[in-house]
This record gives structure tokens, sequence and C-alpha cells, in this order.
């Protein structure tokens, strides 16, 4: 039910502007809006470097009080995070966002803007963030986003005086902004982007400052204030029905990956500005003071405005068609203005109020959501006008095709549909995210088309121009292709159309472990994107391994559907890891991408391409211990990691963990942050403590040091902090070097924490009492040697072992080293006869 408020108040105010595949269907106040804003001319660009960090109180009083063109430049798509409601990480997660990012802005009318900065994970200072990223290259991308939008005021989200105290991105995104503000204005500055933007010199800029930047709100109160401005953030607009913090709270509950769904409040709310940088404010309360935000900002705009400004002071809400031929008078005048920048935007803002005041609507759908190249698809069109103005639908223009004439005048409220046949273009590129089509780095997105930087999406490759005379002056409104279909159980439901290879490939297991020298039967999936196909798979595969049979026949006869054929893959005797990657031939053609979709009722669904490829990797692993328990905390892939090297894992929930349940397992393991999610683990700790006691094994993973549900995390004195190694390739030193556990049974060395990802651990301990022995000591650059990451203490029997070291992400990327530390980690101490004969080898 919950879902269902939600997506009725989204769909109120789905904007016509952007990639929403649901079309609006705006009321006379929608369009008493839009008016408002087509009759204001300025600007605001947010700044800063996630998906989240944007304040959507302060992006919505922009769009929706201000009424001014508001975006969001947020410098990363957030590929780093984790992902609260699926399996997407890394870049599908990039992608992920990227569409809650555009959920959130149709709810705050705010647009969306990136850079081609990688989210690589948290990184501590912007030294290191901006070594990450290619500094120069973010700069060139934030000054075009500059120099494309034109603002007149910039807003940072963060201070770019503190760096060290925040995410290095964060602070990164402030200073790139404020020495950008410096350079957009001079044409000498990055003069390579001169043939896409013209420079452009914003106003002013401001740091969206906070109570939380001075430590309390009472400090906050004591700060002057001269150099700041207050905005009343929750200004109510009785259009809406909604206050400005209602619809801020409705745009962040769209990052519903990051788990932001958040109630909504009401009433009077203050948010600060801090002025920054250019002309400063002669005592004013507005951003855009010394700015002319009429028409008569623009050449040939007096004129315009003359007319608008009549449409917006007597608009009628009963009938608004009757503003048509104002509206129209006031699109031709436009068609003058020697300014391109304005005019394509306000022509734009334009067009969609006189389809919206006319009631016109306009819809192309496909009979099917993804097609091939070289395919055949039928359209439905369909065209109707609801007021009495007349308007003829000329012609209809599709795929820039020769225009197809239909000379239909166009009724009042009379449907007019009809169907036409689209040929996809044979060399037509499949859809998928443009900035993952080229290998980047770790801190950057390659883009060869340098007119795609910078876009939230690829931009949609099938069109319908319908070709209109509106009170007989041509108008052209071109509207995406897209899928329209009903699901009993959903309803109506719009999805956008695609093009997809004839053929994709999968291999469903993205890091296979191989424990023994013993074969392993690996499946691959076949999906044909049309009928009929039939060629052969082959499987690639490291020197060294073997793989059965060599090619194998595929014969499909239906699009969508697919094949499933099983290679037999032997490994090399000895450790070694690489990657097996299918190759199918059809036809002269060779398919080696899989396809991968995104399925989520609050964004449109999303078709990404990339390689298939999966990790082999040829363990050289001794274990001791055999049977697991684990306790889930906030959600791993631990369990499924110990299963692929030969552990027997059971999951045991909080009520099921008893003396007797536990007698059955060598080991317990806790899940990472389970004592910051379960409430009732608290009450079980004295038991899972006299299992060790008895001789079982327990690792604790790593917790937050705040929000901890229990101070008794350990059977000794154990306290959490901040402490974290970011750097994946930090050094390592043993500081007992002989303690059984880099030894038995797997001797470890400095090779097994190589190839590492993303970071060594987080959430280290900084105190322990002296029944911990410390194993190991890193540190990041710059910073004091850290010996938390693996803590162990004899207690009784057995051992418990607390560790902030971050298997939980090494193990799903697998990473050799950390599966044997973790195997000797539960073979501690398991030197008894009846486990030994249960080695693998
Ligand atoms: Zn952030």
């Amino acid at each position: 039910m919950r879902k269902l408020i939600l997506l009725s108040i989204i769909l109120m105010f789905s904007s016509y502007k952007i990639h929403a595949q649901k079309p609006a269907k705006p009321t006379s106040s929608n369009i008493y809006e839009a008016i408002q804003k087509l009759n204001f001319l300025g600007s605001v660009l947010y700044i800063a470097a996630h998906p989240d960090d944007e304040n959507t109180a302060l992006i919505a009083y922009m769009a929706n009080h201000e009424k001014a063109r508001t975006a969001y430049l947020s410098l990363t798509r957030g590929d780093g995070g984790q992902n609260l409601i699926g399996p997407e990480i890394r870049e599908l997660l990039g992608v992920m966002r990227t569409q809650e990012l555009l959920a959130a802005r149709r709810v705050d009318g705010g647009e969306q803007l990136f850079t081609r900065a990688n989210d690589f994970g948290y990184s501590k200072h912007p030294d290191e963030t901006l070594e990450i990223w290619d500094k120069n290259q973010v700069l060139s991308d934030v000054v075009l986003a500059i120099r494309k939008f034109k603002p007149d005021v910039i807003i940072n989200r963060f201070d770019h005086r503190t760096p060290g105290t925040t995410h290095g991105h964060h602070t990164s995104s402030a200073m790139l902004s404020v020495e950008a503000f410096d350079l957009a204005g001079n044409a000498s500055a990055f003069s390579n982007l001169n043939n896409i933007v013209s420079p452009w010199q914003p106003k002013r800029l401001f740091y969206n400052t906070s109570w939380w930047r001075y430590g309390s709100r009472e400090a906050f109160d004591k700060v002057d204030k001269s150099n700041m401005l207050a905005l009343d953030v929750g200004v109510y607009y009785p259009h809406k029905g909604l206050s400005n913090n209602e619809i801020a709270a409705i745009s962040r509950s769209q990052h519903l990956c990051q788990g932001f769904g958040r109630l909504s409040s009401r009433g009077s709310s203050k948010d600060y500005i801090e002025f920054l940088k250019g002309e400063p404010l002669q005592g004013s309360n507005s951003i855009f003071e010394g700015i002319d935000t009429s028409w008569n900002r623009i050449k040939g705009g007096e004129a315009i405005g003359a007319i608008l400004y009549e449409v917006e002071n007597n608009f009628n809400f009963s009938n608004p068609s009757m503003h048509l031929p104002q509206l129209v008078q006031a699109y031709k005048l436009l068609q003058n203005i020697e300014d391109k920048h304005w005019k394509n935007l306000k022509t734009k803002a334009l067009k969609d109020i006189i389809q919206m005041c006319a009631g016109l609507y306009l819809e192309a759908s496909a009979d099917t959501h993804w097609a091939t190249p070289n395919g055949l698809v039928t359209i439905n069109l369909e065209v109707l006008n609801r007021s009495n103005t007349p308007i003829t639908l000329v012609s209809i223009k599709k795929d820039n095709a020769v225009s197809i004439s239909k000379d239909i005048q166009l009724k009042n409220n009379i449907a007019y549909t009809f169907k036409e046949v689209l040929k996809i273009n044979e060399n037509r590129e499949p859809t998928t995210p443009y900035w993952l089509t080229e290998n980047g780095t770790l801190g950057m997105y390659k883009v060869n088309d340098k007119n795609l930087i910078g876009l939230p999406e690829t931009p949609r490759v099938y069109n319908v121009d319908f070709n209109l005379l509106i009170e007989n002056t041509p108008i052209t409104i071109t509207k995406p292709v897209i899928q329209r279909y009903a699901k009993p159980d959903k309803g109506e439901l719009y999805r956008p159309f695609e093009i997809i290879p004839e053929a994709s490939v999968k291999i469903p297991e993205k890091v296979i472990i191989f424990n023994t020298s013993n074969q392993k039967e690996i499946p691959v999936v076949v999906k044909a994107g049309t009928n009929n196909i039939d060629g052969y798979l082959e499987l690639n595969h490291p020197e060294g391994w073997s793989v059965y049979p060599k090619k194998q026949n595929v014969s499909i006869q239906n699009k969508d559907e697919e094949q499933t054929l099983v290679f037999t893959v032997i490994p090399p005797e000895n450790q070694h890891e690489g990657y097996i990657s299918p190759a199918l031939h059809l036809n002269n053609k060779t398919f080696s991408k899989e396809l991968i979709e995104i399925n989520y009722d609050h964004i449109p669904n999303q078709t990404v391409l990339l390689p298939s490829e999966s990790k082999v990797v040829r363990l050289d692993i001794k274990k001791r211990g055999e049977n697991i328990a684990y306790i889930e905390g906030s959600g791993d892939v631990v369990p499924e990691s110990l299963q692929q090297i030969g552990y027997h894992v059971r999951i045991l929930k909080s009520n099921e963990i008893t003396t007797e349940t536990l007698s059955n397992f060598d080991a317990v393991i806790v899940g990472i942050r389970a004592y910051n999610t379960l409430e009732d683990l608290k009450f079980k700790q004295e038991t899972l403590f006299n299992f060790v006691e008895n001789g079982g094994n327990m690792i604790v993973q790593y917790n937050t040091s705040h929000r901890l549900k229990t101070d008794h995390i350990a059977p000794y004195n154990l306290e959490l902090s901040r402490d974290r190694v970011t750097d994946e390739n930090a050094e390592v030193k043993f500081l007992e070097p002989n303690h059984d556990i880099l030894n038995t049974p797997n001797k470890i060395t400095a090779k097994d924490f190589e190839g590492w990802t993303q970071e060594r651990g987080l959430y280290f301990p900084n105190k322990w009492d002296k029944a911990f022995t410390p194993i190991l000591s890193m540190h990041d650059k710059k910073e004091s040697a850290k010996k938390g990451s693996l803590l162990v203490a004899k207690h009784g029997k057995g051992y418990y072992m607390y560790t902030g070291l971050s298997f939980f992400r090494e193990f799903p990327e697998g990473v050799s080293g950390a599966y044997r530390l973790f195997a000797n980690m539960l073979s501690l101490g398991k030197d008894n006869l009846e486990n030994n004969s249960k080695l693998n080898d």
C-alpha cells in the first residue's frame, strides 16, 4: 500500500521534460506553475559528490518557490556504496542511483547532471581523491557543466576549506566548484571545450552551510550570519497541496537503494547559504540580486514577456486552451531570438505548455520493449486534441526517415490511432549506459563522444516527430518510442524501448573457486534477442586451465528464449587465477556480452550490456573444522563464499542460538554489523562465549562504532573506533609472524595481501584487553599504524577473534589471500585427528 501511495505521488509530479516513461497528466495548476517557470529567467546549479548528498529541500525551494531552473551536479553516480534493496553493486549500482537521482528530480523539479568521476569508495582526504580521479578531467567536466547550464548562482553542498573532516569526494566537489567558478568565464581556460560550449561566468557562489558544520545548534546560533542568507524552505504551495519540505522528503525517499525512505515534515524551516565568491549582495534577500530574471534579460524578449505575463496574470484554470493563440504568438516571436541558449530552453518549455493547454495527447508505443538491429517493430500511435483549437496533424516522422503525410484535422476529444512499422537500422548500437561502453580507470569513466559527457543517461535513439499545425503555426513535438502495456496485478505500465543484440551470453556464477584440482561443471546461458538463432559457443579460458567440450552448438527458436550449455572446467594443480568468458558465434558475428536488466518499481527499467566474464580461482588452501554457524547482520555473501570452498554453513537466527544447537558446530561467524542491526543478539552473548570456552571458535566481523546494541561485544574488553585503512594496497606488517593464525594450515605471506579490493578494512578496535593478541599492522598514507584489524583471544578451550578486515568485500571478488587467512582463523586450535581426516589434500 505504501508503495502505491508513493507511486501516485511520483505520478503527480512526473515531469514531462525528463525521460519519465509514464506521460504526465498535467492539471491546470501544473500548467500554471509551468507558465510561472517559463516567465522566470534565472538559474541555480547545486554541486556535490554523490547521489544523496544533495539538499532536496533547497533544490525544491529553488525550483518551486524561486521558479528558477535548478540542477544538481553530482560528480559521481554513487557506484561505490552498498545496495539495500537488490543485488546490483559497482557500475550497476551507479546505473541504479543515476535513475534514483532522476526520479528525485522529477519530484523536486530539478534537473540532473554528472561528471565522468567514478565513486571508487571511501576516501579520507581530497588529496587522495584528486589523485585517483583525474583532477583535470573532473574540473573540465565541472567547467563544461557550468558553461552548458549557464547558472546565475552556484551553491556548494560542502565546505572547500575543511579538507579531512568529511569524505574526500565531498571536499573535492567543493574545491573543484570554487576553481571552476573562476575558470568557466575565461575563454582561454579549457579552450578545448569551445566547440561545444562558450564561456560563462556565474554571478555568485555560495556554500550551503548548516549547524552541523559548527558542531551544535547552540554554537551555530552564536555564529555571525552577516555573510549568510536564511531561506525558509518550509514554504507551502497551495497549487500542489504540499509544503516544500514535504516535496523534499518525497524526493529524498527516491534513494531507496540507500535506504532513504523518510518521514516528511511541514512548517517553517531555515536553510542557510554562505556567500563565497562573485558579486556581493547589497543587503537584499535574493540570490538573484542584480540579475534581470525577467524576459527583458534577452534581446527581443520584451515583446514575448508582454504576452506571457498577461497569460500568467489572467490564467484561466477552467479553460487553459483559451490561451493558445497568445502562446503560439509568443512561440513565433521566440523563434526569432538570437540567443540560442534561451531560445532552445524556452522553446522546449513553451511547446510543453502549448501541448498541455490543448490537452494534446501524443504517444508512440511499440508492441515490444526491445528489438534487435534489422528487426521490425509495430508502433501504435495515439493522437488526441482535447480543445476547440484547430490543430492539424500534418505528418509524422520516425527515426529521422522521410515524413509520412497524415493531414488529419484533430477534432475536439476524438482519438486518432494508427500503426506504423519501424525497421531498426542494422548498424544501430544496442542500448546501454554510455559511460560503461569503454574500460575506464579506478577513478574515471571513459567517454569518447564529447557530446555525451555530463548527460545523466544515454539519449533515446528512437523518437517520433509529430508535425502539427497549431493556430496555423507549424510546431513539431517529439516523443520517445516507449512500450505501454498492462499487468493484471499492477495495471498500466510503461517501459523504455531499447535495442538489444541478436544474442547475449552469461555465466551465472561471477567468481568460481576451485579449492581442489577437481573439475567443475560450469553452466553458460545463451539468450536469443531474435527468433531462430543458430551458431556455436566457445568458452575462453586462461592458460593452464582446460575446458571441454571446445565448442557446443546453439540453436534457439524464439526471441527471449534461453539455452543453458554446460562446460567442464579443469583447474591447474597449483594456485592460479584468471577469467573465463563465453563467445557465441552466429553468422560471422561474435557475441560476448551479458544483457543485464535492472527492474524496480521506483525507476524506469534499465538495460545494461557488459562483457560476460567470470573469475576462476585455483586456491591452494587447507582447512580444518567443517561445520559453521553464521549469524547474519546487515547482509553479506560470506556464507556462500565459504560454501564454495567446502565448508558446511548454516544460517542461525538469534532465537536459534542455544548451547545445544551450537554443539553441532566447529565455529560461529557473526556477519557484518550484526551488533548494529540485531536487537536480541546481546542476550545470546553468554551462550556464544560459553561455546568458545568449550572449544569453539567465534569470529566477529566489523560493526560500526556508533549505534552498537551492546557494550559487551567480546568476552574481554574491546573498544571499536572509526579507524579504517582505505588503501587496498596498504602494506601489511605481521606483528606475530609465528602465530598459528599466520602459519597453519596455510602459510600466510605478503602475497596473500595482494589483489585486495576497495579497502583493507574498517571500524578497527583501538583499545583492547591484554587477553587479545593483535596480529597485523597497517595504515593509510600519513597515518599512524593501526593494529586492530585482526585480534585473537584464547578463551577457555577456544578462540574469540574480532576482525575489521573486509573479508565480505574480498570473498565475492575471489581474492585468494582473504580465503586462506580466513581458513586459518576457522582452523585455529582445530588440530585433532577427526577433523584432519576431512582435509582436502
Ligand atoms: Zn556523499
